[in-house]
């Protein structure tokens, strides 16, 4: 039995590549341990290294002088004091965008935990206390030099997982954050798929570009679902909703196949919900598997469940056991990690 197991890992290292690390599931801090502390701030970075996460993810926007930084909106008011900082600065919508502000006045700035733009409500009530402590902005190469740094005083290999967000609204403001980000990735070491990163877009239009036009050779990822970037409103550069699912059938699936390695889905879409029947996974891991895609769906929250999963642990067990997902993104990745730990007993 024990020598079968031995062949099952070899075979799952082979099949993986070489690197038997691929053949394990992997857990991306999402925005950090964002569950815990405001999303995106290096204390949220460390304390998912803490954990033992594979992979820190890192949603990047661009200044109104380029520099790359890490936020998950292109607009800053939800996470930040810039209204009572800079007010009168804001975009017709009432929105404060980074883009509008140079590094130098964005770096003044408080960084809170994330409220909701119309109600100015914590998103997630029983999380971090919103306005408590004193959490800031940083550059992406800030965060890359907070991650290798951690890994060499760790003696640790943790990876990132960069988002490049709203390309094309980028590009609509006099920007290409594609070209940039990849010059500031390129210099700290990560360019091949051998390297410990990953990027990740909504927009396919982008993915294709990264690979047709920009030469990336890093490993890529397709997000899928519904996104809050993209389609752009003439003069006042307000972010449309779009909905790229159509991806998940299998045409779109092997469309992204030729330009991607995996996907990174809604985790709602990997399962067949009827009302009165068990939850089954849908065919999207399965298909994805057969074009060589690894799956990595957003996003686990232990605060914040889909209704059919019941419980996080549950929600663990549809994703890992049942639908066969090769990692997934997560709020509070110490809770996926302790589940990994125990099923691999
Ligand atoms: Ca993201």
């Amino acid at each position: 039995m024990k020598i079968m197991k031995r062949g099952l890992i070899l075979l799952g290292w082979l099949l993986a590549g070489g690197s038997l690390s691929a053949a394990q599931p992997i857990v991306i801090a999402h925005r950090g341990a964002s569950g815990y502390l405001p999303e995106h701030t290096l204390p949220a970075k460390a304390l998912a290294i803490g954990f033992g996460v594979d992979f820190v993810e890192q949603d990047v926007v661009l200044t109104k002088d380029g520099v790359p930084i890490v936020s998950h909106d292109i607009e800053i008011d939800t996470v930040t004091d810039v209204a009572t900082r800079f007010p009168g600065r804001a975009r017709s919508n009432g929105r404060y965008y980074a883009i509008d502000f140079t590094w130098d006045e964005l770096r003044q700035l408080r960084v809170h935990e994330r409220v909701n733009a119309q109600t100015g409500e914590a998103v997630y009530p029983q999380r971090f206390p919103v306005g408590r402590s004193t959490f800031a902005l940083h550059t992406l190469e800030e965060e890359l030099q907070f991650v290798q740094g951690v890994n060499r005083s760790l003696g640790r290999n943790v990876g990132i997982y960069l988002e490049l967000k709203a390309p094309l609204w980028h590009r609509a403001q006099g920007r290409d954050i594609s070209v940039v980000v990849l010059e500031v990735l390129a210099r700290y070491g990560y360019v091949t798929k051998d390297d410990p990163f990953f990027v990740q877009c909504f927009e396919f239009e982008e993915v294709k570009r990264l690979r047709d036009e920009l030469g990336f050779r890093g490993r890529l990822v397709q997000l899928i679902g519904r996104y809050v970037e993209g389609e752009i409103h003439a003069q006042d550069a307000v972010a449309g909703r779009k909905d790229n699912t159509a991806l998940l059938q299998p045409e779109g699936l092997a469309e992204v196949a030729r330009y991607a390695d995996g996907i990174g889905p809604a985790l709602t879409a990997l399962f067949d919900v009827k009302k009165g029947k068990p939850v089954k996974p849908s065919a999207v891991v399965k298909n994805a598997h057969a074009l060589g895609l690894v799956v990595h769906p957003y996003t686990v929250r232990k605060d914040a469940q889909p209704k059919f999963a019941g419980t996080t642990e549950r929600m663990l067990e549809l994703l890992f056991r049942e639908a066969g997902v090769d990692g997934v993104f997560a709020d509070h990745p110490d809770v996926v990690l302790d589940y990994l730990q125990r099923a691999s007993r």
